[in-house]
């Protein structure tokens, strides 16, 4: 028995050596006054307004509601599920599920899409739960090149006789903050007819499109896009997740999807939180070009300081290190600065592609941008030596 945990403790052991180590952060209330939160996916500062907005909430909602008791399929509280999926339905023009987290959808789908004859194509930087929805598909798949269309393509003729070819990508990417080229994968669906086009759009809802629906919205491909994924725990500062889709595949996933079937279901009141959410999003223009600007802002600011390329078109920006032992630092420096922005390290990035994650909200002001890149600025002069 001792030896068991005793094999545990040398794995972590050799992970501290590495600079891997995680941990998990403290709660926010108890770090320094005033530390600004870079990391969280609060991109529009809702989740900086959930007491007021909880107030606000229980004072309109009447759901109390606090269990589903059961999964979807058993359970017969179902009228805010309802609400929020006829509500997702008309904005997206398709038919919508919710399921219980971004991970939950993407396992769930992925797998429940595997019917004989079918091939999966994902982007290789496509999320982790994506992977692992392919894993658990147990069905063959390959990675193109990230964002390379020439390299996709190629992989697509291989497969011509296929009965379908699922492409899975992200609107925007998790730790680049750059974009899939939607206007470029929706038209190959017109020379290739066997390929379904599925999207995750956990970082684009509520921030990208004239409602928030997300990056399809936005260049007014939603009809060409066959599955779409958004998450409700980051700009919607809530949790839970949803696929937009045709009436069949819903159907089909509310046979198959395992992770939809074998699962509690999100609570209501949880849920009633969502749509009330939801509906004040789709009015908050203002906030996500707010959310813009700032980013411009800082993106352009970090490239000049640093010298470094940043990827990013969005609201997610990356100083990458290169160097765990590097982001850790950095990050505990920033934190003494006044801002607590995480280091990312293996295995979530590739090696070599350690960083400093920063994820910006629209509840951030000019000032703390400037401040943070007047760090940024002494940071990079400080371990020039140091950096990839
Ligand atoms: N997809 C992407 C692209 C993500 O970045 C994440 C979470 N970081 C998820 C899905 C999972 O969503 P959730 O946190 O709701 O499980």
């Amino acid at each position: 028995m001792i030896g068991y945990h005793e094999d545990f403790r040398e794995e972590l052991t050799a992970l501290e050596a590495q600079s891997r180590l995680r941990k998990l952060p403290e709660d926010f209330a108890a770090l320094r006054p005033g530390l600004i939160d870079m990391s969280s996916n609060d991109y529009l500062g809702l989740a900086a307004e959930g007491e007021s907005l909880a107030e606000e909430f229980l004072s309109v909602s009447k759901c109390r509601d606090f269990t589903s008791c059961a999964s979807r399929l058993l359970s017969h509280r179902q009228k805010e599920h309802l609400l929020l999926e006829d509500l997702l339905s008309s904005l997206y023009g398709k038919e919508a599920l919710i399921f219980n987290s971004g991970y939950h959808a993407n396992v769930g789908v992925i797998q429940a899409l595997a019917l004989p004859g079918t091939i999966f194509v994902a982007d290789r930087l496509a999320h982790a739960s994506m992977i692992d929805g392919l894993i658990l598909s147990r069905s063959p798949f390959e990675r193109f090149r990230h964002n390379d269309i020439n390299h996709l393509k190629r992989i697509l003729l291989k497969h011509r006789e296929a009965a379908r070819i699922v492409v899975i990508t992200e609107a925007i990417f998790s730790m680049d903050g750059d974009s899939a080229p939607l206007h470029e994968l929706t038209a190959l669906k017109e020379e290739f007819p066997n390929m379904l086009l599925y999207l995750d759009e956990a970082h684009s809802v509520g921030v990208c499109g004239p409602q928030g629906l997300g990056r399809a919205e936005e260049e007014n491909l939603l009809d060409n896009i066959d599955i779409i994924i958004g998450t409700f725990g980051k700009a919607l500062a809530s949790s839970g997740a949803f696929v937009a889709t045709s009436p069949a595949v819903k159907e089909w996933l509310i046979n198959s999807a395992r992770s939809l079937i074998f699962s509690t279901a999100l609570p209501p009141v949880n849920v009633a939180y969502t749509r009330f959410i939801l509906e004040k999003v789709v009015d908050m223009n203002e906030r996500r070009q707010r959310l813009k600007c700032l980013s411009a802002k800082f993106r352009e600011g970090l490239s000049r300081l640093t010298g470094a390329h940043t990827p990013s078109v969005s609201q997610i920006v990356p100083w990458i290190t290169g160097d765990s032992a590097l982001a850790l630092k950095i990050s505990a420096d920033l934190r003494e600065a006044g801002f607590d922005a995480l280091p990312i390290r293996r295995p979530t990035v590739p090696p070599g592609g350690e960083r400093i994650r920063f994820s910006l909200s629209a509840s951030l002001t000019e000032e703390d941008i400037s401040r943070l890149l007047y760090h940024i600025n002494s940071l990079s002069a400080h371990y020039a030596d140091r950096m990839a």
